[in-house]
């Protein structure tokens, strides 16, 4: 008899702790609640259904060459969980690490790639930078003549970074919380706050009243929301990411390949199928719905790079929301005006690679009280204190 991966449970009057947002980040906190702290009296809302939010829209980029010694040393330990993961969840995620581009086209973004392949070796991030011809060696189907309106001056080349099969995570996260004992309630929408003497003691939502111990929110594009029912403000803005799938073709891309200044990217599954994507629509909003000028403006930048794409058809397109703070960093912290509260956000356009630290750190937060050392810098009160961890450069499209 086939087993399901989770069970519907009675919802419990109360839970120690209780998340909402049933995508990777609080899925991996609640997992790692379990497994690192014992702690298993926890339950996760998901007011649609697991993976419903960017968990499962993503283009499942994963890298850890990123800007600031903060981010390189956070996204680092997110791909060393990920490299064991579908041996610790034993389920079969598709890791492959095939190798990440970044390319540069002009001497300005040159320099920005010397310096952040800098940094990411002072970390130990295996990240180098390559002239044309050695792109071309490797990508052979890559236009590198003058041709182009922005003919390719180099790149940053990440051979740790690759693709992963996102909705498996989801769905291997959500089986293992369902075999430690945590609770996962699917269309069950968190309403409502409850607080008593500044602290939060509990939750409504559309199936009744909670009470909790504390509360993780881990609901991405949804977090402002949430966060202005106990009078928080954040410093984020959701905006809409889209992206598309085409059919499948024979494998000829084995890289990921990343163009922030075409504003597009690119990689091939296993099944054929070229995922591709560029940046945030620019305009604020919560749809969630694909547009005629993203593909158009997609397939003129693509075709830039790679000529012999111009007869792929789209099978494909679908947008999602993308919590987008001001330096391009998340947000994870306990906040200071309200006790039993973390917020767990800010994950823009490139937060899927980090779940796997982000909810190993977020559960230690919770098991503990205290802000693990790697995560300190991503505080909520940096905003206040101006200490930005500027990831703009090696955020955005890059995903
Ligand atoms: C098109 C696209 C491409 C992307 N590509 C990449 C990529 O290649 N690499 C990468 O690292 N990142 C990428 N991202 C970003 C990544 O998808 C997100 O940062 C990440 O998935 C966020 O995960 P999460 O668990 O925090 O939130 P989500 O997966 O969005 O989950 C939040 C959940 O909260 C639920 N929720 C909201 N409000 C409530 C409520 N009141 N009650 C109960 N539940 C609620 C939602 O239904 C949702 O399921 C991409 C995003 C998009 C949209």
């Amino acid at each position: 008899m086939t087993q399901r991966m989770w069970h519907n449970k009675e919802i419990k009057d109360r839970y120690d702790v209780v998340i909402i947002g049933g995508g990777a980040h609080g899925l991996a906190t609640a997992y790692y609640l379990a497994v690192n702290h014992g702690i298993t009296n926890v339950a996760v809302l998901e007011q649609k259904f697991i993976g419903y939010g960017g968990s499962g829209r993503n283009t499942a980029i994963l890298r850890s060459n990123y800007r600031t010694e903060e981010g390189i040393k956070f996204y680092d330990q997110a791909l060393k969980l990920y490299e064991d993961l579908a041996q610790d969840l034993d389920f079969n995620l598709m890791f492959s690490q095939m190798g990440h581009f970044t390319l540069a086209h002009s001497t300005a973004s040159m320099q920005a790639q010397t310096t952040r392949a800098a940094y990411n070796q002072a970390c130990g991030v295996d990240s180098y930078v390559l002239e044309p011809k050695e792109i071309k060696e490797m990508l052979p189907e890559i236009d590198i003549t003058d041709h182009p309106r922005y003919p390719i001056h180099g790149a940053l080349y990440h051979p740790p970074g690759g693709i992963i099969r996102h909705d498996a995570v989801v769905w291997a996260y959500a089986r293992a919380c369902d075999r430690a004992g945590i609770h996962i309630h699917q269309l069950t929408k968190m309403e409502d706050i409850i607080m008593t003497d500044g602290k939060v003691t509990g939750v409504v939502t559309n199936r009744g009243k909670i009470n909790c111990g504390m509360l993780v929110s881990c609901v991405a594009g949804w977090s402002s929301g949430i966060c202005e029912q106990v009078g928080v403000k954040l410093a984020l803005v959701t905006h809409p990411l889209q992206a598309l799938v085409t059919t499948a073709y024979k494998p000829w891309l084995h890289h990921v390949v990343v163009s922030s200044t075409l504003h597009i990217y690119l990689s091939q599954t296993d099944r054929g199928e070229l995922v591709c994507g560029n940046g945030i629509d620019h305009y604020p909003h919560y749809g969630m719905r694909s547009t005629l000028s993203f593909l158009e403006g997609y397939a003129a930048h693509v075709l830039e790079l790679f000529p012999i794409l111009h007869n792929v058809s789209v099978q494909r397109a679908w947008a999602g929301l993308c919590d987008m703070t001001p330096d391009y960093s998340p947000i994870i912290s306990l906040i200071d005006e309200v006790q039993n509260f973390i917020v767990n956000c800010g994950w823009g356009t490139w937060g899927f690679k980090a779940s796997p630290a982000s909810g190993w750190n977020t559960a230690e937060m919770v098991a503990t009280g205290r802000t693990p050392a790697l995560i300190e810098p991503f505080r909520h009160d940096r905003y206040i204190k101006n200490r930005l961890v500027g990831e703009k450069a090696a955020a955005s499209v890059g995903n």
